[in-house]
């Protein structure tokens, strides 16, 4: 039951702003939202003011399935958040968990879409209640907006600042009232969260900086870790507080969350993922026919390993791009064709081979089991696995699903019992110091919390989030 609800506290999440007199800007976000659907999958929402007050709309399913064009006529404004969302499991499939949450303080109205996950979640929650707060969720973002609305006698900014000095863990933060918008990252630079500049005067805050493509906004720059911006009639604002000496970014966001055509706090995402094969080339040399890669998380490094082995990379799985986390699979012997229906391998390019096949993660060892012996059965001759990515042995309080511990492989198996049970002929992991190699010529600091076990923001008290669940 406690795993269970353990892992409810991670998520991925997008989120999206938009600051754009003149303009209507609900179908601009939805397309910002579009275009972030692989941070989440399972709900989204859409809050927009035009000055007076906050209408929103917000659902469990995908960003084209939540919105239609009626639904987003209705939704009128110039300025705008949205969210989309990935949970775990159970009661967190709820309407009321999805975001922006939308309620109603000393300044008037507030909504907020949160990126990121806190480690003081239960303790904050407990305070709030035992000072008369009340919840009508029970996402760790509503914690936020008590916090806020708690210091309603000061200024937005000032409330915010104050709520920053008592949040722990990962936050990128949309917030709005009803003619201001504010961007928050935490101290840490954690999650990404970056600023764009739409027409003369709008400006657009998002989780990757695909979405400001998508919408034909100019990237300006990252929201530095600990800074607030504020955006309205009189333009851009930033204050900062904190200042840490070195930024703790999420690594997973390059191994495997992140768009490769996004750039977060410097860094391409495809090119760190293309070194990454690289590094992988030079750590893990085989002796193979053809490097493929598992779509498409595997592409990109697939491809750098192909580039520095001199190893010809081929296209040896065809993934099916309609099979989303919502889709119903009807019978049981469907569910378990689940990776074969998602995954199918292309015999003319494996009949014979011997296979290089490259993925990012390894998580419980599901799809690489199923894969190795696809692969097989299609006619390879040998088969090496090869992650782009030190092993996933640790879970993330940031934010990631990256599984809890008990069913993380390679928390309990080594590197040669892993190979075992996937069936692989070899299994190499990039190292931690090669994956560092590419993507530390940034000059960021990065949390590497799933692979290394260290939290550079600290852990929740297990014993609080215990308590205050049950
Ligand atoms: P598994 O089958 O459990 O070993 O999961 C491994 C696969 O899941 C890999 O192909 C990864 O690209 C993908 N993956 C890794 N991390 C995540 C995550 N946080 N959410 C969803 N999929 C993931």
């Amino acid at each position: 039951m406690f795993d269970d609800r353990l892992e409810k506290i991670n998520e991925e999440c997008g989120v999206f702003g938009i600051f754009a007199p003149g303009r209507s800007v609900s179908e601009l976000i939805y397309l910002g939202l579009f275009s972030l659907q692989h941070r989440g999958q399972e709900g989204c929402g859409i809050a927009v003011s035009e000055g007076k007050a906050i209408n929103h709309y917000k659902n469990l399913g995908m960003v084209t399935d939540v919105f239609n064009q009626s639904t987003l006529d209705s939704l009128n404004g110039y300025l705008g958040i949205g969210h989309v969302r990935y949970s775990t499991s159970g009661q967190s499939k709820t309407q009321q968990n999805t975001q922006p949450i939308v309620a109603r303080f000393q300044h008037g109205q507030i909504a907020l879409a949160h990126n990121g996950s806190l480690t003081n979640a239960a303790e904050l929650r407990n305070h709030l209640m035992e000072r008369g707060s009340l919840f009508h969720t029970t996402i760790d973002s509503e914690q936020i907006v008590g916090l806020i609305a708690s210091h309603g006698q000061d200024d937005m900014e000032q409330a915010m600042l104050k709520a920053m000095i008592d949040l722990k863990g990962s936050y990128s933060l949309v917030i709005m009232t009803e003619n201001k918008l504010y961007a928050v990252r935490d101290p840490y630079g954690n999650r990404p969260l970056c600023l764009g500049k739409i027409g003369e005067d709008g400006y657009v805050v998002a989780s990757e900086s695909c979405a400001l493509d998508a919408i034909g906004a100019t990237f300006l720059r990252d929201v530095e870790p600990g800074e607030i911006l504020t955006i309205d009639e009189n333009g851009l604002h930033s204050t900062k507080l904190f200042n840490h000496e070195k930024n703790a970014l999420c690594i997973f966001e390059f191994i495997y969350i992140a768009r490769p055509d996004s750039n977060i706090d410097g860094i391409n995402v495809n090119k760190a993922r293309r070194l990454m094969g690289r590094e992988l080339a030079k750590e893990a040399p085989l002796d193979v026919d053809t490097v493929i890669a598992v779509p498409d998380s595997g592409t990109t490094a697939a491809i750098g390993y192909a580039e520095e082995s001199g190893i010809p990379y081929t296209q040896g799985i065809l993934k099916n791009r309609y099979t989303g986390r919502s889709f119903i699979m009807p019978t049981q012997e469907m569910r378990e064709q689940m990776v074969k229906l998602k995954l199918n391998p292309i015999r003319d390019a494996l009949e014979g081979k011997r296979i290089a096949v490259v993925d990012d993660s390894i998580v419980r060892g599901t799809t690489s089991r199923k894969l190795v012996k696809l692969l097989r059965e299609y006619g390879a001759k040998e088969v090496h696995m090869l992650i782009s990515a030190p092993p996933v042995k640790y879970p993330c309080f940031y934010g990631v699903d990256t599984g809890n511990p008990d069913e993380l492989i390679a928390s309990k198996k080594s590197v040669d019992e892993i190979c075992e049970y996937i069936g692989a002929d070899s299994l190499h992991y990039l190292s931690m110091e090669g994956i560092l190699r590419a993507v530390e010529w940034s000059g960021c600091g990065f949390c590497t919390a799933c692979l290394s076990g260290e939290y550079p923001m600290g852990t929740p008290n297990y014993d609080n989030v215990k308590a205050a669940l049950e």
